[in-house]
């Protein structure tokens, strides 16, 4: 006998929605508004339409490229690509980032890969896969014509970064290899041992930099942008703060690109760098751009368990390491214990393996650390018991190391096993590694056409910080893909289409739209400044992120939703009133960046709580309790929300408007995902 129980999740059936009761959770919370439609996207046949797209967007002659100017707000690689793009093509560009150097970007953080459908593997694959694999993995609410055009452009990515110098593994015969992640079943992840990320970001880095070489491009490092500026319904630039002399600067240009990345730092706890934030999509949403799907959030299945209240990072052992490495928990609550070693095989459950035989343990994310989740909630979890439960489960190379050697092993994943060994203080190549899932990726970001334009014209936004090409739940080695595609190829050739219709009016600095724009950042610094309560920013923030686990994390529910809201707003009621920030506004000031960014996190909390409450199904990421199927799978009602939810700021203690972009399928079917 045996703690271990069948594969039915435990939840009430009786509270599952079924797809024809109709329920408005969020009823009071929000107000519906007009649909909103992408009407940019051709229509036609899927492979046609972004050479249509391409061919139909107008082009600003060479000469008047050099009049055109474009800021850009991010310099990881969706904004270091598009910036040197932009820059080549001619525009005169200024590229924003808040560290000490472009290169610093999160993007470095990656570890995994990027994919592509070269087929290089000769294993089947190819753009129609890709594009299949991550609608499906998205749970069917994406859209057709952005992701196919993303499995078209991951071809070229490659090709261009091998231009670079990218050095990405090779195999014996000198191709590049490839390896898999979860979600698929071939192998079309490109990778650079367990830095694909930092490699990537050097290649963006070198065009980047030869551009500002070549005079087309000015970095301004250390900037961080604070407001966007919206005249006559445009965007025409930005108020940054310089983050060494405090000094408040105003940028003009024809057009903004946002690429500042993803904002999973609202969990506090993530696998995010600390400096992520929401802060440069959140203050264009308060001017106009609406946000979408805001709380479709990844929490990635290998992390390194968190270890008490101490933490303020969490740290990501790469999906790639689910290729070698098997998931288990002890079958029984009484071996949780015990050293691993000594548990027997037929006292282990390799509960992937078991429940979907097909794709073992390279299921999506989502659905993998659903089931971490699961057997630990069971109380199979191992590892040191934090607040009295056990959070981890094993991913173990015993295996692997038998059958393909340490070397082998120490080659392909050598960084990620010194990593975990000098954070755990154990050696995985002898111990199984324990990991648990955590915050790592947010699908929600700005809503964009087909072009990338935000809801206000003028405005574009790439990389993580749109919304776009994931729907529900993001494929592994997908985002890094989405921001070369975007900064490489996408943006450039729509772009030119807005700024053809140029020359643009110069703007008077004294312009009213300038000039509030720029009071309401000085306002706010100096709020933050002169509140001078007893509590620290980082004490709000680590407490808002425990609301936002809590009850908008792995499952969600209508009632601790309408409790998290609730919560969240006495809470930034507090933090107005009581938050002690240190310094002063005309120096360097860390504890004032961070105030203003954490003040953000607390309008997004709110609002990813109320699209969750609205959106009773579950879908990828979004698991919401009410709604999962027999077996505890994710449900969704595509009668009722097949749609992007795209959100309206209505002014601060205003009801956000809710806009619904319809998704047609037209080239796959929807159905239940299944990967067993
Ligand atoms: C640990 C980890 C490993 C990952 N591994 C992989 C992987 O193997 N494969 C994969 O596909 N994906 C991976 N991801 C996801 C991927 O790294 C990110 O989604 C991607 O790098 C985001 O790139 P980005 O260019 O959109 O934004 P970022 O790289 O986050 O860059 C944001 C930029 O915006 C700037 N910025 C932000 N706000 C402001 C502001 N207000 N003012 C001025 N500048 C601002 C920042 O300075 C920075 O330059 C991983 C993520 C993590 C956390």
């Amino acid at each position: 006998m045996t703690d271990m129980p069948d594969t039915t999740n435990a939840f009430d059936s009786s509270h599952t929605a079924s797809a024809d009761e109709a329920y408005d959770d969020a009823a009071g919370y929000y107000v519906e508004g007009d649909p909103i439609a992408d009407t940019k996207a051709p229509s036609g046949p899927l492979e046609e339409r972004w050479g249509t797209r391409q061919f139909e967007a107008r082009i600003a002659n060479p000469a008047n490229r050099r009049r055109l100017s474009v800021i850009v707000v991010g310099t990881g690689l969706a904004g270091a690509s598009a910036a040197a793009t932009l820059g080549e093509a001619g525009y005169v560009v200024k590229s924003f980032c808040y560290q000490d150097s472009p290169r610093r970007a999160h993007s470095i953080a990656a570890q995994g890969g990027i994919n592509a459908a070269k087929n290089y593997k000769g294993d089947g694959d190819s753009v129609y896969r890709l594009f299949y694999d991550t609608i499906k993995g998205g749970d069917y609410r994406s859209r057709e014509s952005n992701v196919y055009r993303l499995a078209q452009v991951s071809v070229n990515i490659i090709d261009q970064c091998v231009a670079q110098g990218v050095p990405f593994a090779r195999e014996y015969g000198g191709l590049l290899d490839n390896r898999s992640f979860g979600g698929v079943q071939v192998s079309r992840t490109f990778y650079a041992r367990g830095q694909t990320g930092q490699q990537l970001l050097i290649g963006a880095y070198q065009a980047l930099e030869r551009q500002v070489a070549a005079g087309t491009v000015r970095c301004y490092t250390r900037h961080e942008m604070l407001e966007l500026i919206v005249v006559d319904g445009r965007a025409r630039g930005i108020i940054v703060r310089d983050l060494v002399t405090g000094e408040i600067e105003t940028y003009f240009a024809d057009v903004v690109v946002l690429a500042s990345g993803g904002y999973g730092n609202v969990f506090f706890l993530s696998t995010n760098a600390m400096g992520s934030n929401v802060t440069a999509t959140w203050r264009a949403h308060r001017k106009g751009a609406y946000m979408a799907n805001p709380c479709y959030t990844q929490i990635h299945p290998t992390c390194i368990p968190v270890t008490g209240t101490h933490q303020s990072k969490l740290t990501l052992m790469s999906e790639s390491l689910r290729n070698d490495g098997r998931i288990w928990v002890p079958k029984s609550k009484a071996d949780c214990d015990k050293d691993p070693r000594e548990i027997p095989e037929e006292a282990r459950d390799y509960y992937l393996e078991r429940i979907y035989p097909s794709f073992g343990n390279l299921v999506p994310r989502d659905i993998a650390s659903r089931q971490a989740k699961n057997v630990c909630d069971e109380g199979r979890g191992v590892g040191p018991a934090v607040d009295g439960v056990r959070r981890g489960v094993y991913l173990d190379f015993a295996d692997a190391i038998e059958r393909l050697g340490r070397p082998a092993i120490e080659e392909k994943y050598g960084n990620l096993f010194d990593m975990y060994a000098r954070i755990t203080g154990e050696d995985p190549y002898t111990v199984p590694m324990r990991i648990y899932p955590a915050v790592h990726y947010v699908m929600g970001g700005l809503w964009v056409d087909y072009d990338l334009q935000s809801t206000i014209p003028g405005l574009f936004v790439t990389g993580e910080a749109n919304f776009s090409d994931h729907g529900a739940n993001r494929l592994g080695a997908s985002a890094l893909m989405q921001g070369l595609a975007d900064g490489y190829f996408v943006l450039p050739n729509t772009i030119r289409d807005y700024l053809a219709e140029g020359p643009f009016d110069r703007i008077a600095e004294d312009d009213p739209a300038v000039l509030e724009a720029q009071e309401s950042v000085r306002q706010r610094v100096e709020q933050l400044l002169s509140t001078n309560g007893t509590r620290s920013v980082d004490s709000y923030h680590r407490e808002l992120g425990h609301i936002m686990w809590e009850y908008c994390g792995m499952e969600r529910t209508a009632e601790g939703l309408r409790k998290a809201i609730d919560l969240i707003r006495s809470l930034r009621e507090d933090f107005w009133r009581n938050v002690k920030v240190l310094g002063a506004a005309d120096s360097m000031n860390q504890s004032l960046e961070r105030a203003g960014r954490v003040a953000d996190f607390f309008e997004l909390g709110e609002l990813m709580c109320v699209d969750a409450l609205n959106r009773r199904e579950s879908c990828g990421g979004h698991f919401r309790a009410e709604s999962q199927t027999e077996d505890g799978e994710a449900l969704r009602h595509d009668d009722q929300y097949a749609y992007v939810a795209a959100w309206e700021w209505t002014g601060e203690g205003g009801t956000p408007v809710l806009h619904k972009e319809s998704l047609e399928y037209e080239f796959t079917e929807m159905k239940q995902r299944s990967y067993k």
